[in-house]
């Protein structure tokens, strides 16, 4: 479903709900991530880019000083008081607003004019593509209509993390946040998340597509693996006995092998690894070498299965059919996307043999795991923004993506 159809599914859904017309309309993409997965909150570099595929809110002020939601999802409209504080409470689902509104009202010192609003969305819910920083960033364009107030772009996504910190309990880094921010149509977003400077990164040949795979199983990143993975790597640190994870090479980490347990040893590998992958992809992207590219998606997906292990059964058999496809059939690289340890998988492809390879990984997926997927392909696409409706309001600088070569 293209963005125009899933806008109109929701200002008619809007209509039906609220008996009124939407007056402005906000969206935000999923992200998927090309390479450099866990590394984002060890000052690594990461390459996700913004997804075809957004959540997008239909809303419109409604004169009372309270916001209705309803979503697509199901369940009955949810009234949040928009008086005092704004605390956590249920449906799970409108933590990711709640949270959005109490730091957009502490942020900006302002108050939230009452709103009653829609949400659709063709972001797989929990499948890996960060749904949930869609929904952040999409209610945090939708507020800045709202309130004609223009948030700094990092400031908006930085907000969007914290809401996602404190009201759905992930620790996430900042990729998946200023993925869906700083997209942009046919780039990437590398984030260098020592610094947290964006670099846009042009990935416009129409000879690759970019295949998503989600293996429909669920994954739940708050019940403690993902903050697991986190204290991993600051134990791993501590030990090597430096500052950031950008000042430590593989012979550090061999060095205090002796000192750490083996897990720690096999997490702090894969860190090291991995942000040295991230810098040789993009050195592989300038020079169009797209081979090198697809071997480094794939030691990636090893060492994500092996020493970080967050990969699960599906998630291999996934890239395994991918793999086995092989560059003869079009393959040029697959692994594992996104933090959690379900979800989906990325695979990097010659466009002329997509439709081959998107046959092939729904039949052998479905007949090895009894589980049908969901499989479709994206091009980079824009971040957040206000679809329709117009916000007047002041104006301010805007932290913006570079578009040169970071590391040179
Ligand atoms: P992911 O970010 O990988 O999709 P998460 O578990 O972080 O997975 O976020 C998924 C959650 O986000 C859902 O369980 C739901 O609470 C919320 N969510 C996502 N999309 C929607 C939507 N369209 N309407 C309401 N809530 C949504
Ligand atoms: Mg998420």
């Amino acid at each position: 479903m293209d963005i125009n159809t899933l806008t109109h599914e929701a200002q008619s859904a809007f209509k039906a709900t609220f008996e009124n017309d939407a007056t402005i309309t906000a969206a935000a993409p999923g992200r998927v991530n090309l390479i450099g997965e866990h590394i984002d909150y060890c000052d690594g570099f990461v390459l996700p880019f913004a997804l075809e595929q957004n959540i997008v809110i239909a809303a419109a002020p409604n004169g009372t000083s309270t916001a209705r939601l309803a979503s697509s999802m199901g369940g009955d409209t949810v009234e949040i008081d928009l008086v005092g504080d704004i605390l956590e409470s249920t449906p799970k689902w409108a933590n990711y607003p709640r949270g959005v509104m109490q730091y957009f009202r502490e942020q900006n010192g302002c108050t939230l004019p009452g709103f009653d609003a829609y949400i659709t969305s063709n972001v797989p819910a929990g499948g890996g593509l960060s749904s949930s920083a869609a929904f952040e960033l999409a209610v945090a364009t939708l507020l800045e209509g709202l309130t004609a107030i223009t948030m700094d772009t990092r400031e908006k996504a930085l907000l969007a993390q914290k809401a996602e910190h404190n009201y759905a309990h992930v620790p996430c880094g900042i990729m998946d946040q200023f993925a869906s921010a700083f997209g942009e149509n046919n780039h990437l977003v590398l984030i260098d998340c020592q610094s947290g400077q964006p670099t846009l990164v042009p990935f416009e040949n129409p000879d690759l597509t970019v295949i998503v795979a989600n293996t429909c199983v669920a994954h739940e990143l708050s019940d403690g693996g993902y903050a697991a993975r986190r204290k991993n790597t600051e134990d791993g640190l501590a030990i090597i006995g430096k500052n950031s994870w950008r000042d430590v090479s593989q012979d550090d980490v061999e060095s205090a092998k002796d000192q750490m347990d083996d897990t720690t040893y096999r997490r702090s590998r894969h860190v090291v690894g991995e942000i040295q992958r991230v810098m040789d992809a993009v050195k592989a992207l300038e020079s169009n070498h797209f081979a090198a590219l697809g071997t480094l998606m794939d030691a990636s997906h090893t060492s994500l299965r092996d020493d970080f292990e967050v990969s699960c059964e599906e998630l291999d058999i996934m890239v395994e059919i991918a793999q086995s496809i092989g560059t003869d059939g079009g393959v040029i690289g697959s692994r594992r996307t996104g933090g959690g340890f379900g979800g989906s998988t990325v695979t990097l492809c010659e466009s002329s043999k997509a439709d081959a390879i998107i046959a092939a990984l729904h039949t052998q997926y479905e007949s090895r795991t009894g589980i049908t997927p969901e499989i479709f392909t994206s091009r980079p696409s824009q971040g957040a923004r206000i679809l329709e409706g117009t916000s007047h309001g002041k104006q301010v600088l805007q932290s913006s993506p570079e578009e040169l070569d970071p590391i040179g």
